[in-house]
């Protein structure tokens, strides 16, 4: 996906209505003029949450979330990115691999496995946050069918993006490449951030990926089951839940929104919607979670109030980052649960919901890690021909 500057008509609207920008018309139309001409930015794009909301305001179809991501990328390809958000396996320490200090055993032993899969045409993609934080969540039966693919080593690559198109051509075919060794068509993803890489940014780049890789979200592979006799949901969950859709599916085919919910009315579940649903979905504000406390306030109560409008008991979410809502949720008595573990208590599992526990476990150990390793936030880098440099500060 571009921005198309050709059909834009510098109307401002995909700033002056972003719904976490606070800018006036006159200043917004001043603003794309700027940021189309010099492709740089003034500061309050620093609030920015990377949503791509302004994708569904533009009344031309221009992607303006594309222009801010040329920008942004304008600005990393000068300055590089912190390590700590480089999920790459050269980088020791990261987000992922800070992760294993907590429960650290039995995370390694899972690794292995993960990094090794046996051959298979069909497998689980876990991706990092399911290999390394919220590990929880994919043990389980109904993810028992196909070997499991995970770790650095099998990132999607969305930090990639952050570099170019260029490289992330580069880094899908250095995937496509690991993939076919394996022997696999199809990956059944559990990860929207994940799904969109393979389904819609890969397969749109890179033609043998489109022809080799097929992709399923979980939610649909867990209704194909449910209709083929396959499995059966005996606890039924007599809630009145809302799904809270992911950002990361903004771009997709309307099918992968229909399943989840299709998925939890299969559950028992009494569905509400919120106001702001499927493309048009708000943040969770996750992007500023750990950086702007104050912030991720604010944009998680956004969220948050549309849930408690349609008095919803609870939201359901598909992505681990979107878990982010889980304590704040709580404070007004909703509870956040992942979709999977809604399907695992309907098969008759005990998940141990650990989400606000492990978050926070996690988080102290990132700030305990970069207290003792200052260089983690300051030591930045840069991605140039599918290799990863470090950038030298002085
Ligand atoms: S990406 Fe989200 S926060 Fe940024 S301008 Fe677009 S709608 Fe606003
Ligand atoms: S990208 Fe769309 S909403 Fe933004 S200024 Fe151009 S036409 Fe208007
Ligand atoms: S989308 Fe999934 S695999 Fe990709 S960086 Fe995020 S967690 Fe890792």
């Amino acid at each position: 996906m571009m921005f198309i500057e050709e059909n834009c008509e510098r109307c401002g609207s995909c700033l002056s209505k972003c719904p976490y920008l606070d800018v006036s018309e006159e200043k917004a139309k001043e603003e794309i003029i700027k940021m189309i001409e010099t492709r740089t930015a003034s500061e309050f794009l620093d609030d920015c949450l990377e949503c791509a909301y302004c994708n569904t305001i533009c009344p031309t179809k221009s992607n303006p979330r594309e222009l801010i991501r040329e920008i942004t990328i304008k600005a990393i390809r000068e300055k590089g990115l912190l390590g700590l958000n480089l999920m790459s396996d050269q980088i020791p320490l990261n987000r992922a691999t800070i992760s294993l200090g907590f429960e650290s055993e039995t995370k390694q032993k899972n690794l292995k496995d993960y990094l090794h899969p046996p051959k298979s045409e069909k497998m689980f993609f876990l991706g990092c946050s399911l290999s390394y934080r919220h590990t929880d969540l994919v043990n389980s039966k109904i993810l028992d069918e196909f070997p499991k693919i995970g770790g650095l080593k099998y990132c999607c690559g969305g930090y990639v993006k952050n570099f170019g198109t260029e490289e992330v051509i580069l880094k899908g075919k250095a995937l496509l490449e690991e993939f076919e060794l394996f022997g696999v068509s199809e990956f059944i993803i559990i990860c929207p951030g994940c799904t969109r890489m393979m389904k819609d940014v890969y397969s749109n780049l890179i033609p043998e990926f489109q022809e080799k890789i097929k992709v399923k979200t979980f939610s649909q592979y867990l209704i194909e089951k449910y209709h083929n006799d396959e499995l059966t949901f005996t606890n039924k969950i007599r809630k009145r839940i809302t799904f809270h859709d992911p950002c990361a599916w903004r771009s997709l085919d309307s099918e992968v929104f229909d399943a989840p919910r299709e998925l939890l009315e299969i559950l028992g579940v009494e569905l509400v919607e919120m106001k702001h649903k499927r493309k048009k979905t708000l943040c969770c504000g996750s992007s500023c979670m750990y950086s702007k406390h104050e912030r991720f306030k604010e944009v998680s109560e956004m969220r948050i109030s549309e849930a408690e409008e349609v008095e919803a008991e609870l939201i359901a979410v598909s992505c681990t980052g979107c878990l982010a809502l889980a304590k704040p949720s709580r404070n007004k008595n909703i509870e956040t649960y992942h979709l999977l573990e809604l399907a695992q208590i309907a098969i008759g599992e005990k998940p141990p919901h650990r989400t606000i526990e492990i978050s926070e476990k996690l988080n102290d150990l990132v700030n305990k890690t970069i207290n003792e390793n200052p260089y983690l936030i300051k030591d930045k880098y840069l991605i140039k021909d599918g290799k990863i440099h470090r950038v030298q500060v002085d």
